[in-house]
């Protein structure tokens, strides 16, 4: 992947994703890993190579078949949250499911659903403003969830919360990847990356590891921080 003005933001990397899997993406700031997952989730698309979305070559689809494929297939989830200010919480995901096509009756069910599966049935009328970091995450992750994608991409889901809050919203990553979603998420931190059963490392745009690991979970400090 080269930007517009010359910088090589990733070079050769072949990732395989099955069905399932819940993939850590480590490695230093600037190594390409967030260029990695938006092309995973076809919002970039590659100078070269060739991305599949459930068996499909993106490059093949016009913007407009792309585009609902990824309002279908894919949940996006940022460190910053992304959510809008003046809507509730129940607003915040249903309005997420506008670009899936889902007619407005169903939007506020799928909606309340995904709260649910969250933990938030109880703050579905609160604004952003009224929730905690964890809570405001736990938002943005029903809004990836609503439309029941088979793939959800986070970007440094964690990257903004205190430790304990991280912990938390990654047992709900983990639940969920259990429940049958696929993840893909970049984190930054070693003890996060380290539980998980697959760390896919990036240095300087190529793809340098790839190991599964003997997923340990929870951690033993974070079991500790538990009780
Ligand atoms: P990471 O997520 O690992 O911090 P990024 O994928 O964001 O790394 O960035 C990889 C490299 O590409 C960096 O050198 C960054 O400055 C550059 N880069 C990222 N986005 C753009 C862009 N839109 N235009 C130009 N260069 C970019």
């Amino acid at each position: 992947m080269v930007y517009p003005g010359g910088v090589t933001a990733l070079a050769g990397v072949s990732l395989d994703v099955a069905a399932g899997e819940l993939v850590a993406i480590v490695g230093p700031s600037g190594s390409g890993k967030s260029t990695l997952l938006n092309i995973i989730g076809t919002l970039d698309r590659p100078t070269s190579g060739t991305v599949h979305i459930a068996g499909q070559d993106v490059a093949t689809l016009a913007d407009r078949r792309l585009s609902a494929l990824r309002a279908r297939e894919i949940g996006f989830v940022f460190q910053q949250f992304h959510l809008a200010d003046g809507l509730s919480a129940l607003d915040n995901v249903a309005a997420g499911l506008l670009y899936a096509g889902v007619p407005r009756r169903q939007r506020r069910d799928h909606a309340m659903r995904a709260l649910a599966r969250v933990g938030l049935a109880h703050r579905t009328g609160h604004r952003p403003r009224q929730l905690s970091g964890g809570e405001k995450q736990r938002v943005a992750i029903a809004r990836a969830l609503a439309n029941r994608p088979s793939l959800v991409l986070a970007d440094e889901p964690t990257g903004a919360l205190d430790t304990a809050t991280g912990q938390s919203v990654l047992r709900l990553l983990r639940r969920l990847n259990e429940e049958g979603t696929t993840i893909v998420l970049i984190t930054h931190d070693r003890d996060i990356a380290a539980a998980l059963p697959r760390r896919v490392e990036i240095r300087d745009g190529r793809l340098v590891r790839d190991e599964a690991g003997p997923a340990t979970w929870p951690p033993a400090h974070a079991m500790a921080a538990d009780r």
